[in-house]
């Protein structure tokens, strides 16, 4: 009879936000790895790097000089994937079809320390960064061309971001991108069937299931989806039914 410990390790479990299946093999964990290793702490950097361009008071190579910035710090990124200044061109010509494409890149330092990650701030560092997420996204939003505001961090060398330096960005396009199109209609969708919020159920599922939960507070949940498509993948759900960042308090 087969071993129990080889059952249920390749799968394929559904993305009920992105409605598509996700493969699931637990044995690719276990393969023999002779490639980069990461190290948890890279190297030990300065508080303060003069030849970094998100640092207070360096000169960025745009020419224009960074404030002595104190706690959190957002300007227009000096070399954007998008502009409000695109040219409106629309073009359709056998293969060769475009549009223009406005919108706004925005670079947000965690902190002026240039030496730090955002779990090693303060709790009230963390929450003025928060507070200038809110801001960015309302602020972005109300432009009449903005139809989609991103807030991400791409972190570490391994993706490409070589400057240690905290910091995120802000993509607030005149479109909404693929993914979160299709996470709307999965929304609108569920909503039609069920009388009831996708999100607020897959929450209320896991807080019974108590088998992916992270932590949990009065206002928060931190969990692993069942249908995870990266190692570390975690959802931070506000328990109150919001509809967007601006809406936290
Ligand atoms: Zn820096």
């Amino acid at each position: 009879m087969a071993s129990q410990a080889h059952l249920n390790k390749w799968e394929k479990r559904w993305h009920p936000l992105l409605q598509e299946w996700v493969i699931l093999a637990a044995t690719t964990s276990q393969r023999p790895w002779s490639g980069e290793m990461i190290k948890a702490k890279e190297e030990n950097l300065p508080e303060f790097d003069p030849g970094c361009y998100l640092c207070p008071g360096v000169v960025r190579a745009s020419g224009e000089k960074n404030p002595e910035y104190r706690g959190p710090y957002a300007f227009t990124n000096d070399f954007a994937s998008f502009s409000m200044d695109a040219p409106d061109v629309h073009r359709d010509e056998g293969f060769e079809k475009t549009e223009p494409v406005h919108g706004t890149c925005r670079v947000i330092c965690f902190t002026h320390q240039h030496n730090l990650t955002m779990a090693e701030l303060e709790r009230h560092e963390i929450e003025a960064i928060v507070k200038v997420w809110q801001k960015e996204y309302s602020t972005l939003g109300q432009h009449p061309k903005i139809q989609n505001v991103l807030i991400f961090e791409n972190k570490g060398k391994v993706i490409g971001v070589s400057n240690p330096h905290p910091h995120g960005q802000i993509y607030a396009t005149n479109f909404i991108p693929r993914i979160c199109q299709r996470q709307l209609d999965s929304f609108i969708q569920y909503h039609k069937e069920h009388k009831s919020g996708l999100l607020a159920d897959i929450v209320k599922y896991e807080l019974e299931k108590q088998k992916r939960i992270i932590c949990e507070n009065k206002h928060f949940v931190a969990f692993i989806p069942f249908f995870a498509r990266f190692v570390y993948e975690t959802y931070i759900v506000p328990k109150r039914h919001i509809a967007s960042i601006s809406e936290m308090t």
